[in-house]
């Protein structure tokens, strides 16, 4: 078998599961979630796998390849994948979107260790499980996306996915109902709840930071997004971007990436007073984006990873604006450079 057919097995293998964990539910929910977290680790680790096979290995440098084929081997955590993806793919996986896996992972742990005999007849144990799927799936097909380049063999299995995805939200309209009242004095208020990009409903309660940028939060599914509304730089027509700037336009199929974001969010400031004298865009403190913080009032906004700050300061070393803390940034440098330390190991 070659590295290739490997990792096609196992994205084949991981999408079955996935399909088992969301036709299952109604019969057996606690099935569900155990399917449902396997297929994630199993997407995460195949894509790890496109970087080597041996990366899905707990201990690479202790790989050997007659014993990886005979299944053989402790293969990795959900945090070292993640961590491998992040130094090796050089690839972020957010900590919204990793948490939303972490959330999932621990209810499945709970659900092999304690006995849990009545799940099948509790609603509200349902509708946490249909939530947590709606969240992690939201963020798992996010990266799909990203990582098209990997999975585009998979379109079919991925849209079969995304459409029992939004059968299973089914499961929670019983909790949406019981919104209704928390729903409508919200609207009265004037935050109109707008539509949950997890679980479909209306629920989403936005608290806006501006007129483009809001930070949502779902009544439903707990799942919480900022969207910014920029037009599409490439058909011009208005476009929602939930969470991370990398997405593709609902009207034209265009990918907006964060140097749209920040091309959109500084259009207005452009040849307006000294702007760019203020060395902004910044650089991102938590993600390491170059030029990707923007200044929106006052706050300062991270058009990759969506991370909002108070203040940006320069690094003493390089003098670039940076997010995060610069305290130290004359020996260790920012997210941009390595600092009077790093000069000096060159030299
Ligand atoms: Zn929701
Ligand atoms: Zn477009
Ligand atoms: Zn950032
Ligand atoms: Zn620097």
């Amino acid at each position: 078998m070659s590295q290739h057919d490997i990792f096609d097995s196992l994205a084949r293998n991981a999408f079955d599961f996935l399909e088992r964990g969301i036709g299952e539910f109604d019969k057996t929910p606690k099935y569900s979630v155990i399917h449902f977290c396997a297929a994630v680790e199993m997407l995460l680790k195949a894509r790890l796998m496109k970087e080597h096979w041996s990366l899905i290995v707990s201990k690479p440098e202790q790989a050997n390849l007659a014993k990886f084929m005979a299944g053989d081997f402790a293969s990795v955590t959900m945090e070292e994948a993640r961590t491998r993806i992040r130094d090796i793919a050089g690839e972020e996986i957010a900590d919204d979107a990793f948490n939303s896996f972490r959330t999932l992972a621990n209810h499945r742990n709970k659900m092999i260790h304690f006995f849990h005999a009545d799940v099948d007849s509790d609603g509200q144990a349902k509708a946490q499980i249909v939530a947590e799927h709606c969240r992690s799936w939201f963020h798992l097909h996010r990266l799909l996306n990203r990582w098209d380049a990997y999975f585009h063999d998979f379109g079919a299995e991925i849209s079969r996915a995304d459409r029992a995805m939004k059968a299973h939200r089914k499961y929670l309209s019983a909790k949406f109902m019981a919104l209704k009242p928390e729903l409508d004095a919200s609207r009265k208020d004037g935050d109109k709840p707008k539509a949950c990009s997890a679980c479909g409903f209306k629920a989403a309660v936005p608290d806006a930071l501006d007129d483009q940028i809001a930070t949502l939060r779902c009544l439903v599914c707990d799942h919480t997004e900022t969207q910014v509304e920029i037009d599409c730089p490439h058909c011009n027509q208005a476009v929602v971007i939930a969470s991370e700037g990398y997405a593709k336009c609902v009207h034209c199929g265009g990918s907006i990436e964060p140097e749209h974001l920040v091309d959109a969010l500084t259009k207005d400031v452009v040849g307006t007073k000294d702007y760019f004298e203020t060395g902004l865009p910044a650089n991102c403190g938590s993600c390491d984006g170059y030029h990707t913080v923007v200044s929106r009032g006052d706050v300062y906004f991270c058009a990759n990873c969506f991370d909002m700050s108070d203040n940006v300061e320069q690094c003493d070393w390089c003098n670039e604006l940076n997010t995060g803390d610069m305290e130290h940034s004359y020996s260790t440098g920012c997210s941009q450079c390595e600092g009077k330390v790093g000069w000096e190991k060159d030299d």
